[in-house]
């Protein structure tokens, strides 16, 4: 079975793991502190604040965004349900703008057109691997007063006009065990701004600055210095994972571009991808649905994934709730039935794209 993620640690990580093992240091310490200044560098901001995972990023930026009751975000409807989970955590209401067909992001054209006099942060979500469209999306955030929090769980070290990921607003990674990089779990807020930056870091350790002075009712949303060894080594690495996702990308693209009735992901001018998934879309009128794609590609032996297969919203749970602002997304909607990811990861060998691509081009024919 060729998977659609694959993790392997190296020597390297087996060694920086002993190493803090023996330090006897494997709370927050000195290596999460490195992995803080190394990721920060990467991103391209001054702060990078180390959590336990994506999720409480993405709670610890909202919550210190000095939010009221009835305050709304504003995000894409087509992500992981960690971002509107993140929104109801911190006492938002959360209000979905639609994507674009193109880049799966939040259009920026619908997202103007649903700010509202409550909306107070923009959060658009960086999904696969790729930004949203920043040029379009951070004037009309300054148009309207609204912060930006960034969910770039997908898109460490991915770039728009040479700016990264999590470096124009408030950014908000994920270390979850299948994502580009990885500490099992574990996530990092990144930032410009020294205020927000030193929020967060006197909020998620129990809102002390110093010990027993406390400045805010705070969390523990600590990382371990055992988590933040097994990230070390794959920074150094990071580029040629990159590079190695991308070349697949490349293959997959040579061998599939053809083949009638799939649309496949782009990289959009300007915008530089790090294809934590390579998407297809199929056509509406394509000779197979895309549920038989995905049993075909399975008797392959070729492992895909739905990403996502509705709108966050459309759950009960979600639709019921009373600090849900329900809105149609036809595009969200409409791509929801349609996408199906397929292996990028960069533990793919020549041979297993090619097996890849020959069952993509089989399973599609009617
Ligand atoms: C993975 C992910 C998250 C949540 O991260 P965790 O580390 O799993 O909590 C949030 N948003 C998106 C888009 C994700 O892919």
């Amino acid at each position: 079975m060729i998977a659609i993620s694959s993790i392997s640690f190296g020597e390297d990580v087996e060694r920086e793991v002993l190493d803090t093992l023996r330090s006897g240091i494997v709370a927050q310490g000195p290596k999460v502190k490195r992995l803080e200044e190394e990721f920060a560098a990467l991103v391209g901001v001054r702060h990078a604040v180390a959590v336990n995972n994506g999720t409480t990023a993405l709670i610890a930026a909202l919550q210190v965004q000095d939010l009221q009751p009835g305050d709304e975000v504003l995000t894409s409807p087509f992500t992981f349900v960690a971002t509107l989970n993140a929104i109801l955590e911190a006492g938002a209401t959360a209000r979905f703008a639609d994507i674009g067909e193109t880049d799966f992001n939040l259009d920026p054209a619908v997202a103007a057109a649903r700010v509202t006099d409550r909306t107070r942060v923009l959060l658009p979500v960086h999904l696969y691997g790729q930004t949203a469209d920043m040029a379009s999306l951070m004037p009309l955030a300054a148009e309207h007063g609204l912060s930006v929090v960034e969910d770039a769980a997908q898109a460490h070290g991915a770039t728009f006009d040479g700016r990264g990921a999590g470096s124009f607003g408030v950014g908000c990674f994920s270390f979850y065990a299948t994502k580009n990089l990885t500490t099992a779990e574990g996530g990092m807020v990144t930032t410009d701004d020294d205020t927000i930056a030193d929020r967060l870091r006197v909020l998620r350790n129990q809102g002390m600055r110093e010990r027993y002075v406390y400045e805010m009712a705070g969390q523990n949303y600590r990382m371990t210095d055992l988590q933040a060894s097994l990230a070390l080594p794959q920074m150094a690495s990071y580029p040629q994972q990159v590079e190695a996702r991308r070349r697949n990308a490349e293959a997959l693209h040579a061998g599939l571009k053809d083949v009638a009735g799939l649309r496949l992901p782009s990289e959009m001018t300007g915008r530089e991808h790090v294809w934590h998934q390579f998407t297809l879309l199929l056509d509406e009128d394509a000779p197979v649905d895309r549920d038989t794609l995905a049993a075909r590609l399975t008797e392959k032996g070729i492992g895909s994934g739905i990403y996502y297969p509705k709108a966050v919203y459309d759950y009960a749970c979600y639709r019921e709730h009373p600090r849900v602002v329900i809105e149609d997304t036809p595009v969200a909607t409409s791509v929801a039935a349609r996408c199906l990811s397929i292996p990028v990861h960069a533990r793919l060998s020549e041979s297993d794209v090619e097996q890849i691509i020959a069952a993509v081009r089989g399973a599609m024919e009617a």
